[in-house]
């Protein structure tokens, strides 16, 4: 199977109601690292966090010098060009994370609420469903732990996993091997709790006989694990558009597990699409939205209410996303008016 289709099945089962689940994820301090998937287990005040805004908060906005108190002037407040500092400013009062006052003739900016402590663990999954085919695999999973920004990392594969395999890739990752046809997920081994709070060493580049690495402070692990959890929560993992497409058929997706999961699921595939990818009039099974298909009335208005039941709705369903949060500040329009 594809690694799009593994990562999208695993995404669906791993989804519930009290965790937040995010693919294709920056973890990375120094380098270039992306994380496939992101678990964050929500933390006692999850629902502080979830009450400011379902998007994400900008990461620019939190670790300003601006607090609830009393409020700081834009440009002192952010470690960056104005320009920038007020186009962040601007986006988390348009959020409801700041509220604007009045401080002489300048722009000053409050947190509307503290920023909440939301988040319990974050567990990073990289999926080679493959074994065969590694890649830069090994790689990639000793970054992650000599880095430590995940309280576990788990490398997640389709693959029968041997003893080999498992000395190949450092102790502490967990395996599971996964069977996306059947969402049955078996732990091969278990992974180790790591280090988050303190310092860890990055992996940046590696030559022959030659690694290049930088050390990461226990700050600037703290700062990029809210990042990671921020982008979790506000970017989540259904990150495609379905096809225009009557072949496509989320509800039909097998098995039950996925079915009400919002999947690309093609019918005449069988099995899961990428839509970007294989979809459109060049493929030899597209019967476009609304075309002349051999679609009668009545299941025309049962894919229709389908689509409508958007990834949004699906999304709130079945994880702790909050989609449309009461907020903690009366919503102010428009930054730009204020500097005027
Ligand atoms: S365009 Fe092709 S692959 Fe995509 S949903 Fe339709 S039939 Fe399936």
């Amino acid at each position: 199977m594809q690694e799009f289709a593994f990562e999208l099945a695993l995404c669906a089962h791993l989804e519930a109601p009290d965790r937040v689940v995010g693919r294709q994820l920056g973890a990375a301090v120094h380098g270039r690292r992306v994380a496939d998937v992101v678990c964050v287990e929500p933390g006692p005040e999850f629902e502080r966090r979830a009450a400011i805004t379902s998007e994400t908060i900008p990461p620019l906005a939190v670790e300003s010098a601006v607090g609830p108190g009393t409020a700081r002037s834009v440009t002192d407040a952010f470690d960056c060009h104005p320009d920038r500092a007020r186009a962040v400013a601007e986006r988390a009062v348009d959020l409801g994370f700041f509220e604007r006052e009045r401080d002489g003739s300048s722009a000053a900016v409050r947190q509307t609420v503290r920023y909440p402590d939301w988040f319990d663990s974050l567990v990073g999954i990289e999926n080679k469903p493959d074994l065969d085919r590694p890649g830069d695999l090994r790689d990639q999973l000793r970054i992650d732990v000599s880095v430590g920004l995940f309280d576990r990392v788990v490398l997640a594969t389709e693959t029968y996993v041997t003893g080999a395999h498992l000395n190949r890739f450092p102790d502490a990752v967990g395996v599971w091997r996964f069977d996306p046809e059947t969402g049955e997920r078996e732990v091969v081994r278990e992974a180790e709790p790591l280090s988050t709070d303190g310092p860890g060493i990055e992996l940046l580049d590696r030559e022959a006989g030659r690694a290049k690495v930088r050390p990461v402070t226990a700050a600037e692990k703290r700062r990029q694990r809210r990042r990671i959890a921020e982008r979790a929560y506000g970017k989540g993992w259904r990150t495609y558009d379905l096809p225009d497409c009557q072949r496509c058929a989320p509800s039909a997706a097998e098995p039950d597990e996925y079915a009400g999961a919002g999947l690309p699921w093609c019918d005449w595939q069988d099995g899961i699409v990428r839509p970007v990818a294989d979809c459109g009039p060049e493929c030899p099974g597209y019967e476009p939205v609304g075309g002349d298909g051999a679609v009668d009335g009545a299941d025309e208005q049962a894919g229709e209410g389908e689509r409508a039941d958007d990834a949004e709705a699906i999304r709130a369903r079945r994880s702790a996303w909050e989609p449309d949060p009461a907020g903690v500040a009366r919503r102010q329009s428009g930054l730009d008016r204020f500097l005027e």
